[in-house]
């Protein structure tokens, strides 16, 4: 029976393009809500009128369309603002919801004060002792933030990844919800939004672990109930070295660019970190199939994107030839030939890019480069090379000529062969290939 009721939803900024790490969380959102027949969103958290742009928005969307995952919903917060100045208003009316004046300048030198006595440096909440006339004279000239009043008990929630956690709220200083500017920020918008649209899991990096704290206390003052909260480690290097600065690097579209397969992504995110192993799967269905969130572990989680290349291989590898239809149709070859030429390339590629390469070779004959010792030997065998066309029985009879003729046998025999008519000296069954080829080296 499906369940209905799970909504999960992935809320990323438009304030730049995704990349592995936001991978990884909108991957198992997707799997979650998929697995329950349930409901996932996309959520663009574009508060930020500032940075967010509409460009990456696109390219968001692009980029999970590419990967395969679909989502049910798209929610803008830039169109909830409304949404979240109610909740606000709620908020001051019970006086969860308090005006603060410090700048940045003034929180930082409180901050040191407090390290230096061997103090946390939480906010003092010096801003609850204003009268009404300071707060007026503070907001007149510098205007003031708002903070959301933490209630100073142990806030409590069993996570779905890191088990039984306890946070004293104490040790957290009150959040910002609003700036100064009137800028909603992202702590009270997602639970305004989680809570309206009834998400009932949320799962996200462990960086976000104190604002969940946060938000359960925030989630309860508006009278909301808090969803299921899951956070996974963070990705680093293959060594363990943080991968945030390489993140720029990583992004979704630089790796499509780069070849590399969605499958082979998504395959891997939906195991990376968990104690099963990386399995590549073939659909986005399996992929659900086998997903289980309980294996995932508290341990950082190591990414090396050169995992990603024998994925992809395989992935080609495996692939019939509807996957490839568009690529092979572009580059002309004959409705014939298809079946037969994508059998062959299939499993010699690294990438989509690879199979022109193919095809150019089959059209043209290669230009191989023949070591000095064996060219006497070449010039031999393409003399008993038979006229086109070739069948699949073309190579074993005339590789026989030539081992009668010159005597090699074995490795020596074949492989300047290969090289001679492909131009590589790896590739599929010569057998297979040669049928294939149209015209002979250009030697
Ligand atoms: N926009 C937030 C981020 O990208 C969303 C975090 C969350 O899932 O609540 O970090």
């Amino acid at each position: 029976m499906p369940d209905t009721k799970t909504v999960t939803r992935f809320a990323p900024s438009p304030t730049g393009h995704i990349h592995v790490g936001n991978l990884r969380t909108a991957v198992l959102n997707w799997a979650i809500a998929r697995k329950a027949g349930g409901t996932f969103i996309l959520r663009l958290d574009d508060t930020d009128p500032e940075r967010s742009k509409d460009e990456y928005a696109d390219a968001i969307r692009e980029d999970l369309e590419w990967l395969g995952l679909t989502w049910d919903r798209e929610e803008r917060q830039s169109t909830r603002l409304d949404r979240y100045a109610a909740a606000a208003d709620a908020m001051r009316a019970s006086e969860r919801l308090y005006e603060a004046f410090e700048t940045p300048t003034e929180l930082d030198l409180k901050r040191k004060k407090q390290l230096n006595m061997g103090k946390p440096p939480v906010y003092d909440r010096a801003a609850l002792a204003l009268s009404e006339q300071e707060k007026d004279r503070l907001r007149a000239e510098r205007g003031g933030h708002w903070r959301f009043k933490l209630d100073h008990a142990r806030i409590e929630w069993t996570d779905g990844i890191l088990g039984p956690l306890s946070i004293d709220a104490a040790s957290v200083s009150d959040p910002v919800l609003i700036r100064g500017d009137g800028q909603v920020l992202y702590t009270i918008a997602s639970v305004v939004d989680d809570t309206e649209m009834g998400v009932t899991h949320v799962v996200r990096g462990s960086d976000h672990v104190t604002n969940t704290a946060t938000q359960i206390q925030i989630i309860d003052a508006l009278g909301g109930t808090a969803p299921a909260f899951a956070h996974h480690s963070l990705l680093t290097g293959p060594q363990g070295e943080a991968l945030s600065k390489r993140l720029g690097t990583l992004s979704i579209r630089d790796l499509r660019v780069a070849g590399i397969e969605p499958m082979a992504l998504v395959s891997m995110m939906a195991r990376l970190g968990s104690s099963q192993p990386i399995e590549l799967r073939g659909s986005m269905e399996e992929i659900v199939a086998h997903f289980d969130l309980d294996a995932f572990g508290v341990a950082p989680t190591k990414f090396n994107v050169d995992d990603l290349k024998p994925l992809t291989a395989s992935y080609l590898a495996a692939l019939p030839r509807a996957g490839a239809e568009a690529e092979i149709a572009a580059l002309g070859v004959p409705e014939e030939s298809r079946d037969a030429f994508w059998t062959v390339v299939r499993e010699n590629i690294a990438t989509r890019a690879d199979i022109a390469g193919w095809w150019e070779l089959m059209q043209n004959g290669a230009s191989p480069e023949i070591p000095e010792d064996d060219r006497a030997f070449v010039a031999e065998a393409l003399a008993l090379l038979p006229p086109q066309p070739w069948t699949e029985e073309t190579w074993g009879e005339w590789t026989a000529a030539v081992k009668a003729a010159t005597g090699r046998k074995g490795a020596a025999l074949f492989k300047p062969l290969r090289l001679a008519l492909t131009g590589r000296t790896t590739g599929p069954g010569m057998g297979d290939l040669m049928p294939l080829l149209q015209k002979g080296p250009r030697v």
